[in-house]
């Protein structure tokens, strides 16, 4: 009799989960979320997290350019030789912060990354009386407020920032599934990769009628303080 090694401490067992994360960067980079290796995607199952591989071209990324990892530490499981993307650390952030939470997108989606520009790292994207707002699943989908943290070149460092606010942020409500950060790009979750995914599409589209409808004020460097003396 074989011996199963579907355990929580090996890779196996989540061809299913290596396959949804494959097409979703595929689908992500036709969008042009993607560009070249950017933006990784991961899922999370039975303790593990299946995440995109570092350096990967998003475009043909098959379920060998994947990696099982442990939830905690997001260290590579047992049988497992790729390295996880190296904003690895964003994704863990979410897990451990937001219990429903079993997949994560991050993009380098235009218009949310040129929306973060115009934004003060530690603000927030504000998004008022937008009807598409509602795809985000929040209670009062009038006004939802996406804060934008600080880009660091030590990635780890961003995602203590994202846990600590996510920590502050669910502990009287669940927190808005979103987040910028700043000059760099736009991650969600959700419950399931759909879920994550169909929220990125909503903030894109909702930083995208921002800036449409600002006349370049949503901008850094916009007409305005163009024309300034
Ligand atoms: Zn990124």
């Amino acid at each position: 009799m074989a011996v199963s090694t579907d355990s929580p401490r090996s890779g196996t067992g989540v061809e299913l989960e290596r396959g949804q994360v494959a097409a979703a960067c595929r689908d992500m980079f036709r969008r042009g979320w993607m560009p070249g290796t950017a933006g990784n995607v991961s899922v999370r199952v039975e303790g593990r997290v299946v995440i995109s591989a570092s350096g990967r071209a998003k475009g043909t990324m098959s379920m060998r350019d994947t990696v099982a990892v442990s939830a905690p530490d997001g260290l590579p499981l047992s049988g497992e030789s790729k390295r996880p993307s190296a904003e690895t650390a964003i994704h863990l952030a979410v897990y451990q912060t937001v219990p429903e939470a079993d997949a994560v997108v991050h993009t380098h989606a235009p218009y949310s990354t040129a929306l973060s520009a115009g934004i003060p790292v530690g603000g927030r994207a504000e998004f008022n009386q937008w009807e598409l707002a509602k795809g985000l699943g929040v209670r009062d989908h009038s006004h939802v407020a996406v804060p934008v943290f600080a880009n660091w070149a030590d990635v780890p460092r961003i995602g203590r920032d994202v846990a600590a606010h996510l920590r502050d942020a669910g502990r009287n409500a669940p927190a808005v599934p979103a987040l910028l950060i700043s000059r760099h790009g736009v991650t969600t979750w959700g419950r399931d990769l759909t879920e994550a995914v169909n929220r990125l599409e909503c903030v894109e589209m909702l930083c995208r009628l921002v800036l449409m409808t600002s006349g370049g004020r949503a901008l850094p460097d916009g007409p305005e303080s163009e024309e300034a003396p």
